[in-house]
């Protein structure tokens, strides 16, 4: 039995079970937004933070390769930084979505300045983002209504959130963490960041390979 941390490898602990596959009782709590979406072996794979040049272009790619259409939640001021790939994005027939200017948290800045967060954003979107995904998915189930509109169809949350993000996983127990959790119809969050790196790139390849093979098809958020 281990007790704190086994070498450099990631103890599972209760919170990162909540944030891989989010339980039935918080869904319900936020049931106007989306989680889970239908289609018979069908995944929507979500790409969170972008676009940003050392990562988003070879998503493209990848999609590209394989024929996966994908949905990108921008971070504003990336995409005031790297507008030719937020729009080489939309050319390639993704979908876009809004994830506030400068990845605010709704409980650090409060709701005021939250809104005028997302509105910012929306704005460097040139009004292309049909969704919205809190920055670590910080949100209160009251305010998910009051972020749809202004071009803002729906909340947006996951289904299976692998932690590609986490430096202490390996590439393989990234790809580990969707194999167990991914369902048809399943939202699946990874990142084009730097921090998320080798791990994204290995788990997206690992995906749309096997997955593909199965005969699965990856779609952007409708
Ligand atoms: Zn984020």
């Amino acid at each position: 039995m281990c007790l704190g941390r086994c070498s450099d490898t990631k103890e599972v602990s209760i919170i990162d079970r909540l944030i891989v596959q989010p339980p039935e009782s918080v869904r319900r709590l936020y049931s106007h937004s989306a989680w889970r979406l239908g289609g018979e072996k069908t995944m929507y794979l979500t790409f969170d933070d972008g676009p940003i040049e050392e990562q988003t272009p070879w998503v493209l790619d990848m999609l590209d390769k394989h024929g996966a259409k994908a949905t990108f939640f921008c971070v504003g001021e990336n995409v005031d930084r790297h507008r030719e790939i937020y729009h080489e994005t939309l050319r390639r027939g993704h979908v876009v979505g809004n994830h506030t200017y400068n990845h605010a948290q709704l409980l650090k800045v409060g709701w005021k300045a939250y809104r005028e967060n997302i509105e910012k954003c929306s704005i460097a979107g040139e009004g292309k983002m049909r969704f919205f995904r809190p920055p670590h998915g910080q949100m209160t189930p009251w305010r998910t209504c009051a972020i749809v509109g202004g071009g803002l169809e729906r909340v947006v949350f996951w289904d299976v959130m692998p932690e590609d993000y986490d430096r202490r996983l390996k590439p393989e127990e990234v790809y580990r963490n969707v194999r167990e959790n991914v369902r048809e119809g399943s939202i699946v969050v990874l990142h084009d960041s730097i921090k998320s790196g080798e791990r994204m790139r290995y788990t997206l390849e690992r995906i749309l390979e096997e997955y593909g093979e199965k005969g699965w098809k990856f779609e952007s958020i409708g």
